[in-house]
């Protein structure tokens, strides 16, 4: 290759292979980005976000179906107990679940921003979107995400109930702290 001309085609060709390669291989930017969080240096604050919300879509249909909120683990041997138990317990059709590994710990900690920021939006399109008024915070024993004793689950669960608290969302007519036994059936309110 020692004919400039040559150099410089295989120069173009190789920048243009790399211009592609970026173009066709790099993610796309996110559709619906979370709200951005403002850094203030201190702790995260959910009325930071709340403002950053979009209008819940207007032309969702909607449906005469009752639904409820549960924020529970995404531990199948747990969430399905919990849905269960809120149908039957709330007469409801539904129930939207919002889930992470163990959500107890997270939401009490109130550390992981995008987390929390997440848990606050989806709970804001089911309460809005499906007018679910009965939110279920849910722990359950032997649980991987947070791996404490079934004492620091409800002091975990009691912690979360007043972070939610903290989203203001007035439409909430109760938030109700459910334990999930390790025999993976039985649920047992917990006092606030
Ligand atoms: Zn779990």
């Amino acid at each position: 290759m020692k004919n400039p001309k040559n150099i410089r085609f295989f120069l173009i060709t190789i920048g243009t292979t790399i211009t592609l390669s970026f173009l066709i291989f790099s993610p796309p930017p996110f559709s619906n980005p979370l709200p951005q969080l403002k850094e203030k240096g201190k702790q995260f604050s959910p009325a930071d976000i709340k403002k950053d919300f979009k209008e819940t879509p207007k032309n969702v249909e909607k449906t005469n179906e009752t639904c409820g909120c549960a924020i529970a683990c995404m531990d199948g041997k747990a969430y399905p107990a919990v849905i269960a138990w809120q149908k039957k317990t709330y007469h409801l059709d539904s129930v939207d679940l919002i889930t992470d590994a163990g959500p107890d710990g997270i939401v009490a900690q109130n550390k992981n921003s995008p987390i929390i920021a997440n848990i606050q939006k989806n709970l804001e399109l089911s309460i809005h979107g499906h007018q679910s008024r009965i939110l279920v915070l849910a722990a359950h024993e032997n649980c991987l995400g947070d791996p404490v004793s079934t004492e620091e689950h409800c002091e975990h669960l009691r912690k979360a109930k007043k972070i939610i608290e903290g989203f203001e969302f007035k439409e909430l007519e109760k938030i109700v702290l459910v334990l999930v036994k390790k025999d993976r059936k039985t649920v047992i309110e917990i006092s606030p």
